[in-house]
């Protein structure tokens, strides 16, 4: 047990026996890519999972982002408002599009994007909000379309964080005017590498097919400045395999998370994520914990991933730094004061959180917290 390494994620895979099945047939058929037969069932299963009017497989989340973004034409130098509090791939796939990102304070007390602060941002060169779902919890995205209504502009949601959750029985794919997932290995459904962007306008279909086939129209024409974004059929026979799991898994998540929940909520100083927002039907993707400012110095965060570190613990600092402090753009773009993000991102430590997460770890992991912190004090 000492020796044995626990990951923040462990990604899910079906028996051998049951994938190598499902892959056989590639070896008669030969077609191992551009939109094959489980590209086609995996893109259908998942609308009708997600519960959306429109989705397009995609090779990764990252790129379907990119490409998310490129089919809204947005002219040269447009303004995205978006979120520091997130994975470096929400911040470059604006840049990535000759777009500039306006980074927005995010709220304590869920992470996502203060809706408060989005609207003193909007100039005439602001063309899209690009909000994220940070851990699952869902972006308040009533009042964001509100917003995006009142001054004719897009808004984007990468939902990476967020696959199969759901507001008031509605899949959070169906907000805004395109969500992108991932599915990568270290997400709670993943392809190997995969993703997804899902929209309401059927138009944008034939756009995002175009554009993960590089711009190819017919064999003669190119009619777009395209990318190579298309899911393999390994992945997608991943995808479809995985499927099956997905709601058992969730299920298993959403008890670890009450276990620690119930272990750590005694802890003075710590506040948690505790997933009880009743119209939210959450997937538990994620079980971060804040080291409060009140009771602890900054240092007490990587005091505590360490300390787990030495037991073979991996736990993950996620996110930070923000992505506007990233090395490759920082002091680029507009200065705005980021007090909640910055606060944030230097006391966050995401702990492991897997279906197979056993029950004595999590108890190892509490303790190992508890006495890092009666150390400190
Ligand atoms: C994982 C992730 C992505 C990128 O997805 P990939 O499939 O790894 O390319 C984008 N945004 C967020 C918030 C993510 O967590």
């Amino acid at each position: 047990m000492e020796n044995k390494k626990i990951m923040v994620t462990r990604s899910s895979m079906p028996d051998f026996e049951e994938y190598v099945e499902m892959i056989k047939s590639l070896w008669e058929t030969h077609w191992l890519t551009n939109m094959g037969n489980y590209h086609k069932q995996l893109e259908a299963k998942l609308t009708e999972y997600l519960g959306v009017p429109y989705l397009s497989l995609m090779v990764n989340g990252h790129m379907a982002l990119e490409l998310a973004i490129q089919a809204m034409g947005f002219p040269e130098g447009g303004e995205v408002i978006t979120t520091p509090f997130t994975f470096i791939s929400t911040t470059h796939a604006i840049i990535r599009n000759k777009l500039v990102p306006v980074f927005c304070d995010i709220k304590v007390s869920d992470y996502t994007i203060d809706e408060e602060c989005i609207e003193g941002l909007i100039t005439e060169k602001t063309v899209a909000i690009l909000p994220v779902h940070v851990y699952g919890h869902i972006c308040s995205v009533k009042k964001i379309q509100q917003i995006a209504d009142k001054y004719n502009i897009k808004v984007i949601y990468d939902a990476a964080h967020a696959f199969g959750e759901s507001v008031d029985g509605v899949g959070v794919g169906n907000y805004g005017d395109a969500s992108i997932f991932s599915f990568h290995a270290t997400k709670i459904y993943n392809t190997i590498e995969g993703g997804a962007v899902a929209f309401r306008e059927e138009s944008l279909y034939k756009k995002l097919y175009n554009l993960k086939n590089f711009g190819i129209r017919s064999e003669v024409l190119v009619s777009d400045i395209g990318a190579n974004a298309k899911m393999n059929e390994f992945s997608a026979a991943m995808g479809l395999c995985n499927l099956r799991y997905v709601e058992q898994n969730v299920i298993a998540r959403k008890a670890l998370v009450e276990y620690y929940i119930q272990k750590l909520s005694g802890l003075p100083g710590i506040r948690l994520c505790l997933y009880n927002d009743e119209e939210i039907t959450y997937s538990y993707g994620y079980f971060p914990v804040l080291f409060q400012a009140d009771i602890f110095d900054q240092s007490v965060r990587d005091k505590v991933y360490e300390r787990l570190r030495e037991h073979n613990i991996y736990s993950r600092r996620y996110f930070y730094p923000i992505t506007a402090d990233a090395a490759c753009f920082k002091n680029k773009y507009k200065e705005i004061p980021l007090e909640n993000a910055r606060n944030v991102s230097d006391r966050i430590l995401v702990l492991p959180l897997y279906p197979e997460l056993e029950y004595e770890t999590v108890d190892k992991i509490v303790c190992l917290i508890q006495k890092s912190l009666e150390e400190i004090k």
